[in-house]
C-alpha cells in the first residue's frame, strides 16, 4: 500500500523560493573583487537569479548542460548556484588554485559550454582559451564600468546579460534526481574526478548542515563561509544558510587574517567554517592585534584534522572549535563533533580530548571501519580501518569515468581514510591511508605527530611524513615551520615529543624549512613533501 502523501520534488530552486519569502531581508553582504561591499537580501537573490535564469536560458543553455564558474565567495556566484541548476543546468565550480593544466583538463572533461569568470581569473582564462575548444563563451562577472579588454571569445558582461531580462522564471526542474552542481577532487595523483550532486542530494545535504547538532545555522546566525564556493560548494553552505534565514557574509578574495576579523566585527559575524590554514592565520591576527571579532560564538573546522592547540587557542578567546570531517565524495559533510548529555558531563579534559576526534555522523549517513580483508572492526574507539560510507549524499560513481576500487563494495564508498569509531560513534581520524607511516609493523599517525609539533610554542605548522628506511620500511620525519621571530632547534623540537608519543613513535628528524607546500584545497600537500625530504640519507 503506498502512503498518501504528496510527492514533492527535493530541488535547488525551493530553498531560494522559501528565503526570499519567509526570510526575503536576511542580508547576504558580499566584499566584491572591484572594491566595494555590496548588500541586497535574499528577496533581491531570488528577483536577480531569475533575471539570470532567463539570461542563461536566452544563451541556449539548459537541461543538462554544464555551466564552469571560476569565482570566489560572493553575490554573483550565489545567484550562479541557483540559477544554473534552476534552468536543469549544472553549476561546474572549477577550483582556480589548480595547477593550469589541471583547470584546461578539468573544464574539457566536464565539457563546460559557457565560463563565468570574476575578474581576477580573465588573465588566467586568456592563457588557457585555446586549449578550452568546446567552450562557446565567457562572461565576466562584473559590469560595465570594470569590464576589461579581454582576448576570451564571446565575452559577455555579467551586468549586462541580467540587465532588462524578466524578474520571474517558472523554475522547470521536475525530477529531484536531476544533476545540479559538479565539483572535482583536487586528487594528489592522477587526473581530478568529478563529482557529480543531484537535486535531492543537495537539498538533503542543507537540511542536515542545519540540524541543531550540526552546524546549527539559524535566523539569529551571520555566517562567514571562508572554505571557497569552488570547494565542495563551500560546505553545502550557500544552500543551507538560506533556508535557515542565516545572514550569509561572503568575504570574496580577501582571506587574510586582518580582511576576515574586519568583516566579521563590521558584519556581526557569528560563525564561520575555513580549513586549519586559513585559521592559523586569523589567529596569528587576533594575537597580534588583542582583537576577537566581538560576536563570533563557533567556527566550524574541517578539510584537515583540527590540532589541539588550536581548538585550545579558540577556547580561550571563547569560540567554540567545531571539529567535522567529509570530502568532495560526500557534499561534503560526514561526520560533526557535538558533545551529547553524557559526553557534556565528562571532566574539562576529557572533553577536551573528545572534542579533537572529528565528530558523530549525520543522520543520512552511515559508516563503518573494515581491515584489511573487509571485515568489519568493532565501534571500541581503538580498533582502526578503512572508513567506509553510505548515505542520502555520497556519490555512487565519478562523472564520466570507469568504477574505481572506493567503489567495489557495493552501496559502501571507500574514503581512503584510516580511522577509529568509539562505542558512542565518535570517529577518530587517524590518517589518509596513503599519509600513515609504516614503521615495522607499526601504523603511525601523522596527523598524531603533527599535532604534538604544533603545540610546541616555537613551532607555526608542521608535517609528518614516512622517510624510506631501510631497517624499518618507514620512519617518521617533521618538516617544520617555525612562527616568525620564533627560535627553537630541530633538536628541541624532537625533544619536545618525548613523553608525549610511544618512543617508537617519535621522529626520527626535524628539519626546519621556510615554508610547506599545500594544495589548491589548503591541505599539506605530502607527495611533494614526500619528494623533498622522504628518501633516505
Ligand atoms: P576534500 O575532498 O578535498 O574535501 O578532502 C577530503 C579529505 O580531507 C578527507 O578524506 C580527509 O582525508 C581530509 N579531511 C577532511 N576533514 C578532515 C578532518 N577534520 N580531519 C582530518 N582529515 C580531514
Amino acid at each position: 500500500m503506498l502512503g498518501q502523501m504528496m510527492k514533492v520534488p527535493l530541488t535547488i530552486p525551493s530553498l531560494l523560493e522559501f528565503a526570499a519569502r519567509y526570510h526575503g531581508d536576511c542580508e547576504i553582504v558580499s566584499k566584491t573583487v572591484e572594491g566595494p561591499i555590496h548588500r541586497y537580501d535574499y528577496a533581491g537573490l531570488a528577483r536577480r537569479t531569475k533575471q539570470l535564469a532567463n539570461a542563461l536560458c536566452g544563451l541556449g543553455l539548459g537541461d543538462g548542460d554544464i555551466v564552469g564558474t571560476l569565482a570566489w565567495n560572493g553575490y554573483r556566484h550565489l545567484e550562479l548556484y541557483y540559477g544554473v541548476s534552476g534552468i536543469g543546468a549544472v553549476c561546474h565550480t572549477v577550483n582556480p588554485r589548480l595547477f593550469v593544466e589541471q583547470i584546461a583538463y578539468i573544464i574539457n572533461h566536464a565539457e563546460d559550454r559557457y565560463v563565468f569568470t570574476d575578474l581576477s581569473f580573465v588573465g588566467l582564462l586568456e592563457g588557457l582559451a585555446d586549449k578550452l575548444k568546446k567552450v562557446q563563451g565567457f562572461v565576466v562577472m562584473t559590469d560595465r564600468a570594470h569590464m576589461p579588454s579581454t582576448t576570451l571569445r564571446n565575452a559577455l558582461c555579467y551586468e549586462e546579460l541580467l540587465a532588462g531580462q524578466p524578474e520571474t522564471f517558472d523554475w522547470s526542474i521536475v525530477d529531484e534526481n536531476a544533476a545540479a552542481a559538479l565539483c572535482y577532487t583536487s586528487g594528489t595523483t592522477g587526473n581530478p574526478r568529478g563529482v557529480l550532486y543531484s537535486h535531492r542530494s543537495t537539498v538533503l545535504h542543507s537540511m542536515a548542515v542545519n540540524f541543531a547538532d550540526s552546524l546549527a545555522l539559524s535566523a539569529r546566525d551571520a555566517m562567514l563561509p571562508v572554505v571557497p564556493m569552488f570547494h565542495v560548494n563551500a560546505w553545502g553552505i550557500p544552500y543551507a544558510a538560506p533556508v535557515a534565514g542565516c545572514k550569509l557574509v561572503m568575504p570574496g578574495p580577501n582571506l587574510d587574517g586582518a580582511s576576515l576579523t574586519h568583516l566579521m566585527e563590521s558584519e556581526a559575524v557569528t560563525i564561520s567554517a575555513g580549513v586549519p590554514t586559513v585559521w592559523l592565520n586569523l589567529l596569528a591576527h587576533i594575537k597580534e592585534t588583542g582583537k576577537c571579532p566581538s560576536r563570533l560564538n563557533r567556527v566550524v573546522i574541517g578539510g584537515s584534522a583540527c590540532p589541539p592547540a588550536m581548538m585550545e587557542a579558540f577556547e580561550k578567546l571563547g569560540v567554540r572549535a567545531v571539529h567535522a570531517w567529509g570530502m568532495t565524495e560526500m557534499s561534503p559533510l560526514g561526520v560533526i563533533n557535538q558533545p551529547t548529555r553524557r559526553t557534556e558531563a565528562l571532566a574539562a579534559d576529557q572533553r577536551r580530548e573528545l572534542a579533537l576526534k572529528q565528530g558523530r555522523p549525520l543522520y543520512g549517513v552511515e559508516i563503518k571501519i573494515v581491515d584489511g580483508a573487509g571485515v568489519e572492526l568493532p565501534f571500541d574507539g581503538t580498533s582502526f580501518g578503512s572508513l567506509k560510507v553510505h548515505g542520502y549524499w555520497i556519490c555512487d560513481s565519478y562523472f564520466r569515468q570507469e568504477p574505481v576500487a572506493a567503489h567495489d563494495e557495493p552501496g559502501w564508498f571507500d574514503t581512503g581514510d584510516v580511522a577509529t569509531i568509539d562505542a558512542d560513534g565518535f570517529v577518530k581520524i587517524v590518517d589518509r591511508t596513503k599519509d600513515v607511516i609504516k614503521s615495522g609493523g607499526e601504523w603511525i599517525s601523522s596527523i598524531d605527530l603533527e599535532n604534538v609539533a604544533i603545540a610546541h610554542p616555537a613551532v607555526r605548522e608542521a608535517a609528518a611524513i614516512g622517510r624510506t628506511d631501510e631497517k624499518w620500511g618507514e620512519r617518521p620525519v617533521i618538516v617544520a615551520v617555525l612562527k616568525p621571530g620564533a627560535t627553537a632547534t630541530a633538536e628541541e623540537i624532537r625533544a619536545f615529543y618525548r613523553g608525549k608519543v610511544g618512543k617508537w613513535c617519535e621522529p626520527d628528524a626535524v628539519l626546519i624549512v621556510e615554508s610547506l607546500p599545500h594544495t589548491a584545497t589548503g591541505k599539506l600537500l605530502k607527495t611533494e613533501l614526500r619528494r623533498l625530504y622522504g628518501q633516505a640519507r
